[in-house]
């Protein structure tokens, strides 16, 4: 067979098969192999990583998509000075992802604006930059989509949805309390993706003390915090909101609901 015959076959065949970063590099790296006496295997291999590299690329895009993080925020971008209460060395032990293989949860608890769904979503951005599926939703949004799927019968392919991603972020735990059905829903949850050890990331308002106040009984907590608890890394956050402290820093009047709740008459 001649070498056109061949180039044509190759190009046709790498398009079959949907190989089209090797197509598209194709002629590229033949020439460069040409210049530089390059061997066949080292051609193929050059075509298959940058195949593998754009697939890779590819699949982070897909599941960037997918993941609905509220905002992009990153473990880089948080100021550890700022908030001395979050240990600098564990969440970058934690963005390590080592507790994503080992099925660990990570529990960010703390009054509001201390960067506990900034660190959550940085988590998020971690993984998610190294191939793994997420998926980030509120509780508020966990117990609408269940109740949703809960009344077109299909709460089971729901949870099963939830339990695909290597980590789920349950963002705002405890703004709300949750009606029985809601939180036998969220139990489900957890507890399944504690027999499959797989992670989730969770923020709370809330002491775990305080959790009985969610939750329609306290048994029903105690069981749900067990299972959370069993492996994980609680990071208490008691430091003041980065927002009013930054106010504060520039000098800047706090918004008045901080002065006793007195709204201005103008
Ligand atoms: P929380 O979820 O605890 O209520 P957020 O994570 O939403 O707080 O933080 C409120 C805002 O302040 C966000 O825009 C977040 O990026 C920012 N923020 C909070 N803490 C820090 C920090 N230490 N460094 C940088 N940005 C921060
Ligand atoms: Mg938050």
């Amino acid at each position: 067979m001649s070498a056109a015959v061949s180039y044509e076959r190759v190009r046709d065949q790498l398009s079959r098969l949907k190989l089209d970063t090797s197509l598209a590099n194709l002629d590229g790296t033949l020439e460069r192999a040409q210049k530089e006496e390059k061997l066949t295997v080292e051609v193929l291999d050059e075509l298959l990583a940058m195949e593998l590299a754009a697939r890779f690329e590819r699949r982070i895009e897909t599941n960037r998509k997918l993941a609905g993080l509220p905002s992009f925020k990153t473990i880089e971008s948080f100021d550890f000075q700022a908030q001395p209460e979050v240990p600098k060395a564990t969440i970058e032990e934690l963005s390590t992802l080592r507790f994503l293989h080992q099925g660990e949860n990570v529990l960010l608890l703390g009054p509001c604006g201390v960067g506990k769904t900034h660190l959550a979503t940085g988590l998020a951005v971690a993984a998610l930059a190294r191939g793994h599926r997420v998926y980030f939703l509120t509780l508020h949004e966990l117990v609408t989509k269940s109740r949703v799927a809960r009344e077109r019968n299909r709460l089971g392919s729901f949870l099963q949805m939830l339990l695909r991603p290597e980590l789920l972020v349950l963002d705002e735990i405890g703004y709300l309390p949750l009606e029985r059905a809601d939180a036998t829903c969220f139990f489900e949850l957890v507890n399944k993706r504690y027999q499959q050890q797989k992670s989730i990331v969770l923020t709370s308002n809330k002491s775990f003390g305080q959790w009985d106040e969610i939750f329609p009984d306290a048994a029903l907590a105690t069981a749900l915090l067990d299972r959370l608890l069993h492996r994980a890394t609680t990071i208490n956050i008691r430091g003041e909101s980065y927002r009013l402290r930054h106010r504060r820093q520039a000098g800047l009047a706090t918004p008045p609901l901080n002065h006793g709740g007195v709204l201005p008459t103008n």
